[in-house]
């Protein structure tokens, strides 16, 4: 057992750090107030290989491992939560969807322009009426023998409107249930492609949340990923490795309201001395310093796991749900540290708080983890 980083990860963390302090930290309070998209900052990201970092390189990837990225991840979430987000999508989802279950002509099309970061894209389950219930889906595609009809409406897609490419769920064989569902490559502008308005939102205010509606919309057979009826064992395969990002991106935000909380406490002072030495204050930063190392442990547990091919649903589930409950208590107690001061944007970490809150809702909330790692734990 070797817990030291290879040379090779350190650089990307620290690189990731590096960018994250020039290029996301200036203006990052305005985008949250004007939930403004960092459009400028993720091609950026794109061009320094975030967006596809897993991917091979023949693909246009950066071919690291997952523990790179989780690396990554928690520098950049330190930072800029809603550009996390936007490099979780296209990675864990879109770019490793495609790339392991896309055929080549898939690969050569869609997934190299989105590993190389040139385009983003999204990935499209959720439904108003099927959340965590995703077998329920009611957008159709009817199979029209050289394409499928797609119909429906899908909620809450990040990256909405400013993906080009949508990896879209939808029902083709309603009496076959989970086992009838087909997932789709979208391309904006495909005609009866509708984007919704965009969702004013509590965190991640930055990132790009829309509803999106199909209307009679023509895609090609060519486009259905994998054999007729893999689209929801695609989402759940995909899903399981995006709770490593979602995990990454969670301890990337408490890590970040921690960091800050602790030079805070070190600045200023109360009844004469460093609130850092009152024993109240400096045993919520143990607390949070513990909760933090732990956090980080499941993730790379879980990354690890992905990269030696081993099964990561249950260490994946776990880092998520840890991660994410973590990441809600740790920001609470650095808005607290931070007194009146905490309470105001200038100070960071109230909105860091309320970026944690997504991180026990998306990509199966902290209940459906529950689910999953019980189900895991007690199966014969
Ligand atoms: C900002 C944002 C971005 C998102 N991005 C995407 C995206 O890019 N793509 C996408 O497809 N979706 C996305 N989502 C949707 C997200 O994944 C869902 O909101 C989430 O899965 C929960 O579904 P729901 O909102 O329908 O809640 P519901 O499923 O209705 O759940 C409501 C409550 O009931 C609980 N619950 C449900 N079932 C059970 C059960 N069996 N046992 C115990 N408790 C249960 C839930 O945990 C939750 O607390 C996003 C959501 C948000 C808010």
């Amino acid at each position: 057992m070797d817990f030291n980083l290879s040379e090779e990860q350190i650089m990307i963390r620290d690189a990731a750090r590096d960018f994250a302090q020039a290029e996301l930290l200036p203006g990052v309070i305005e985008r949250d107030e004007k939930q403004q998209f960092p459009a400028e900052q993720i091609k950026k990201m794109g061009e320094l290989g975030f967006l596809g970092m897993m991917v091979d390189p023949k693909y246009g990837g950066s071919g690291l491992d997952t523990v790179s990225y989780v690396l990554a991840m928690e520098e950049i979430s330190k930072i800029d939560a809603s550009a996390s987000v936007v490099m979780s999508v296209n990675n864990s989802l879109v770019c490793w969807g495609l790339e392991h279950y896309g055929t080549e002509e898939q690969k050569q099309k869609y997934l190299i322009p989105l590993a190389k970061g040139e385009i983003i894209g999204a990935f499209c389950l959720s439904e108003p009426e099927a959340g965590s219930d995703a077998t329920s889906q009611k957008t159709t595609a009817i199979d029209k023998g050289d394409y499928y009809l797609l119909n429906g409406t899908k909620n809450w897609i990040t990256n909405g409107n400013n993906a080009s490419i949508y990896l879209v769920i939808a029902q083709t064989h309603p009496e076959k249930m989970h086992k009838g569902i087909n997932a789709l490559i979208v391309e904006k502008g495909m005609e009866g492609f509708v984007v919704g308005p965009k969702e004013n939102k509590l965190g991640i205010r930055g990132s790009d949340t829309h509803s999106l509606m199909f209307t009679d919309v023509k895609v090609p057979k060519g486009n259905r990923i994998g054999d007729d009826g893999f689209g929801f064992k695609f989402a759940m395969k995909t899903l399981a490795g995006g709770r490593i990002g979602i995990a990454s991106q969670a301890l990337g935000i408490a890590s970040g309201a921690y960091e800050l909380a602790l030079k805070y406490s070190k600045e200023r002072k109360a009844f004469g001395k460093e609130i850092s030495k009152h024993q109240a204050i400096a045993f919520k930063l143990a607390d949070m310093a513990l909760q933090i190392e732990a956090a980080r442990h499941l993730c790379i547990k879980a990354a690890w796991e992905k990269d030696q091919k081993l099964n990561y649903d249950l260490s994946g589930a776990m880092a998520k749900l840890y991660a994410a409950d973590m990441a809600m208590q740790v920001t609470i107690e650095a808005v607290q540290i931070h007194g009146g001061y905490g309470f105001v944007k200038e100070y960071h970490v109230e909105r860091l708080m309320r970026d944690a809150k997504i991180t026990q809702i998306y990509e199966g909330t902290s209940e459906i983890q529950k689910i999953v790692i019980s189900r895991s734990i007690l199966q014969d």
